[in-house]
């Protein structure tokens, strides 16, 4: 494989996935071929993940990798979930969203959460396949860290005292739901 299209408009996801991918293909933006991103109409992120790896196989014939990922927090029954993206945008922004969800969990004793990402890949004639990665933690008591992107300042792993956002990027990268979801393709497609 000499190119992906990477299918993500979030700089964040593209980063990560660019790290993650070899450093033999060559990593294509959407923005770069002009093409926006799909209405996630999907219920699960296996579904929402697929969906984009199919709609921007529409428009390039290059092999297409897609993430849907989001932040599960247990008492506020899983969401904002596949919502992540859109309580961002329904709150003004990211630092909005996270103060609101702080707010929500001052009086719950329960603060674990999971971030949860499906990656999809559509090669060329093949059917699209998808993989699940997850990631457990604790919603932390106040935003801390300028490191990472969207929730990342509110989220602490298991065993580690600091959230993803105070985390230097390659150890985040090396640990989140992402690398695991990207583990498991890798095992199925060797040449990533
Ligand atoms: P979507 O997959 O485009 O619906 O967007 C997922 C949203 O979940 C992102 O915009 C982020 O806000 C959040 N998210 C997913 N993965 C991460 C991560 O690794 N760190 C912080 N926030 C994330």
């Amino acid at each position: 494989m000499k190119k992906i299209l990477i299918g993500t408009h979030n700089s964040g996801k593209f980063k990560e996935l660019s790290f993650l991918l070899s450093n033999k293909i060559k990593k294509i933006s959407p923005q770069t071929l002009r093409i926006k991103s799909p209405r996630e109409t999907g219920k699960t992120f296996p579904a929402n993940a697929k969906l984009k790896a199919k709609y921007f196989a529409k428009y390039t014939n290059l092999p297409v990798i897609s993430d849907d990922s989001g932040l599960c927090i247990k008492s506020l029954k899983n969401k904002p979930g596949i919502y992540s993206a859109r309580w961002a945008k329904k709150y003004g922004n990211f630092d909005k969203a996270m103060k609101f969800i702080l707010k929500k969990m001052a009086k719950k004793k329960d603060r674990s959460a999971t971030f949860v990402c499906s990656l999809a890949l559509k090669l060329q004639k093949k059917k699209v396949i998808s993989v699940t990665g997850k990631v457990k933690g604790l919603i932390s008591f106040k935003i801390k860290g300028k490191k990472g992107f969207g929730y990342d300042p509110i989220f602490i792993p298991n065993k580690k005292l600091i959230t993803f956002g105070q985390m230097k990027k390659d150890k985040k990268i090396r640990m989140d739901h992402r690398y695991i979801a990207f583990k498991k393709l890798k095992k199925k497609i060797k040449i990533l």
